[in-house]
């Protein structure tokens, strides 16, 4: 199709060229042969540029030079580049941007192969040259070509060559040599292909002959002339010739949108995908942003939390002190009436036999002593937990200590048709050294379970040596019943504060401590406590306490608690005391050993009574109004009184001993007291006084 356009160029036929070129066009860039796209933007450039569409042929031309530099085949950028002189030389008539194309063209050209192309734009060199009558700038490229006339290789440029010779000749006013290339250039008249060329040719030998005076002659080659380009531009053959050039016009504003689109469509894509790439981003973002706010208050809550966390602590310790110092406070305001209670209780029953067979009197008793001991046991399991007890070394016979407590017992086995076997190791030595107190405790409480759970059955107590490690003897001890019973379900729960296993309303059968308290002090004791039990069959209780063995040590103590209670001394005492009920007891117990007794109200009292009168010890409560124990003792030392000072208080001694003793304070006595162990104190503190004095 190029081909055939080239083909109808060169007969004028522009309405087909361009039509033929338009397709071929189209195919070219289908195919994207730059080549092919040069070509015939090349063809269609000529076209315009020879039906004097010089703008339209500029505007092709450097289409066509755009695509052949892509193609980079130098004889089709020289032939456009040469094209592109032709048009601005000789329709533009800006002959130095024209000669400056031909120039550049010819830069292209200097390899052997390209000599055609470098002839043809030789050719047109000399024409524009001539057409500005510059022949002395002409003559060297004509020179050229009149020598390289080989490399032409087309008629139409076989003309063009013999009527540039003609005008040069011309020029020189060799008229002989001018009129023979002149009739040279016109011989070509019958040929259709060269016919532009050819009218040129005659319009320039009617120039040359009109000069040398041959008018008729050269008004012959005039006519020719007019008759030639007549057939080249007639109206209709220029009118298909604009339709064809103005579709293809068409076509390129087509193609222009075309590219337009699909640069905006590309566009668009890569749009599309920066979209998606910033929705992505922001997406992250968002997510980063909540994983670094997470992060933050995580850390922040994490911060907090753990100052509530400390808080807590802190606010647990309190609310622990908290009820410590509440069990001691309670305890010692229930203790003191207590003693008030169960004292009095015990005077009348002493003082008016007859009402020792009183039931209301007895349940007084019994419900007085069960509060104490309620106080007692609740004092007791708090001190455990808080570390306050400590196991106390005393020697101790194991036997007397079982038969102690099954004789205490003895009264609520009998109630119940209960029989009390013992049966202890022979292994077991005579003496062993720990805090008998905590064991008969523990004893104390398993054995009244026991007795309190069973009916006309047995209780047995069975002691082993299990084993012996140096000095230590671990015994074994089993505590077993033929009574109740305990549910499996129930056999965990028991060991639990308050806790009752179906317990009847109506009577005091304990407080639900004991078995915490036995738990809590086998603990202290570095054991645990074991039970087996069935509903019906009966319980077994066992555990086993390692005791120290040393007859060395046991002597000591032993030497250390002996103490004379034989006296026939009659002391006088002074009790301090604020609460009428306590005087009246204390007054009682006192006075029942023979002593010689005197109350005061309150601390004000006691050191006015001291200035005139001389006591052998003072009995001193310590929560008392206006000025308590410790501040009435301080006073009494302060005026230089060394007699003896026992608190008696319902304080628990642990709390006090440190104040007591910087008040001085000689010892302390808890209420309600074994009076026992009262006059034990005191006779032994008296005979210390006495022994000082007579230093
Ligand atoms: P309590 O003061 O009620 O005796 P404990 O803590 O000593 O409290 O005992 C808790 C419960 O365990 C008792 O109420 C009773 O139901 C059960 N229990 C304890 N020992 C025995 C036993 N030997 N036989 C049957 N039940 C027992």
């Amino acid at each position: 199709m190029t081909k055939q356009a080239c083909d109808y160029l060169d007969e004028t036929n522009y309405e087909k060229s361009l039509k033929k070129s338009g397709i071929a066009l189209h195919y070219a860039f289908n195919l994207k042969n730059d080549t092919l796209i040069a070509r015939n933007y090349n063809i269609i450039g000529i076209n315009f540029h020879d039906l004097g569409e010089v703008d339209k042929a500029a505007f092709f031309y450097k289409k066509a030079l755009f695509y052949a530099e892509r193609s980079n085949i130098v004889s089709l950028r020289m032939m456009i580049t040469s094209n592109l002189g032709n048009l601005y030389f000789f329709e533009k008539k800006m002959y130095n941007v024209g000669i400056t194309y031909y120039k550049e063209s010819l830069k292209f050209g200097k390899q052997q192969k390209y000599l055609k192309e470098i002839a043809i734009t030789n050719l047109n060199i000399v024409w524009s040259y001539f057409k500005i009558e510059n022949y002395k700038e002409g003559f060297p490229y004509l020179k050229y070509i009149n020598e390289h006339q080989n490399d032409l290789k087309g008629r139409s440029n076989d003309i063009a060559l013999n009527f540039l010779n003609g005008m040069y000749w011309s020029n020189e006013n060799d008229n002989e040599k001018a009129d023979k290339y002149f009739l040279k250039a016109v011989s070509f008249s019958h040929s259709e292909d060269e016919i532009q060329d050819l009218s040129y040719a005659h319009l320039e030998y009617s120039k040359f002959l009109a000069k040398i005076g041959k008018h008729d002659q050269a008004y012959s080659h005039l006519l020719t002339y007019n008759q030639i380009t007549q057939q080249i531009y007639n109206d209709e053959k220029l009118k298909k010739a604009a339709v064809a050039g103005f579709n293809l016009e068409l076509n390129e504003y087509k193609r222009q949108i075309d590219k337009i689109e699909n640069e905006k469509s590309m566009q668009y894509q890569s749009l599309k995908k920066s979209r998606i790439i910033v929705v992505l981003f922001v997406l992250i973002s968002f997510i980063l942003l909540f994983l670094i706010i997470t992060l933050v208050k995580n850390i922040r809550y994490k911060k907090e939390h753990n100052l509530e966390l400390l808080r807590a602590k802190e606010m647990a310790e309190e609310a622990s002190l908290l009820k410590t110092q509440f069990i001691s406070t309670i305890s010692h305001e229930l203790r003191t009436p207590l003693y008030g209670v169960v004292g009095i209780t015990n005077m009348l029953l002493e003082e008016h036999k007859e009402l020792s067979r009183s039931q209301h009197l007895s349940s007084l008793k019994f419900s007085a002593r069960y509060l104490l001991s309620l106080v007692n046991d609740l004092l007791q399991i708090n001190k455990i937990e808080e570390n306050k007890v400590v196991l106390e070394n005393l020697t101790f016979n194991i036997s007397d200590e079982i038969t102690m407590i099954k004789n205490s017992l003895s009264f609520l086995s009998q109630k119940n048709n209960n029989k009390i076997t013992i049966e202890i190791d022979p292994n077991i030595p005579e003496y062993l050294i720990g805090d008998k107190l905590r064991l008969a405790q523990v004893l104390m409480n398993l054995v009244s379970n026991a007795l309190k759970f069973t009916k006309d059955g047995e209780v047995e107590i069975i002691i082993k040596l299990s084993k012996v490690e140096g000095k230590l003897h671990y015994l074994d001890f089993l505590i077993k019943d033929n009574g109740v019973g305990i549910a499996t379900v129930d056999q965990g729960k028991i060991f639990e504060k308050f806790v009752q296993v179906g317990r009847k309303e109506e009577d005091y059968q304990g407080t639900g401590l004991g078995l915490s308290i036995v738990k809590r002090l086998l603990g202290l004791f570095g054991s645990t406590i074991s039970l087996e039990s069935d509903i019906g069959e009966g319980t077994a209780f066992s555990f086993i306490i390692p005791f120290e063995h040393d007859p060395l040590k046991t002597k000591k103590i032993i030497e250390e608690i002996e103490v004379d209670l034989t006296s026939d001394e009659i002391y006088k005492i002074l009790i301090v005391e604020d609460n009428h009920i306590n005087q009246l007891v204390t007054r009682k117990i006192i006075e029942k050993n023979n002593y010689i007794c005197h109350v005061v109200d309150d601390g004000f009292g006691a050191l006015k009574i001291l200035e005139d009168e001389k006591f052998d010890l003072i009995l001193m409560d310590i929560n008392m109004p206006l000025m308590n124990g410790f501040e009435t003792t301080k006073r009494i030392r302060l005026q230089g009184i060394s007699t003896p000072v026992v608190a008696l208080t319902a304080f628990d001694k642990d709390e006090i001993t440190d104040e007591a003793i910087s008040s001085g304070i000689n010892d302390i006595i808890i209420k309600p007291f074994e009076p026992v162990k009262l006059f034990k104190i005191m006779n032994y503190l008296i005979k210390e006084a006495e022994k000082v004095d007579l230093l």
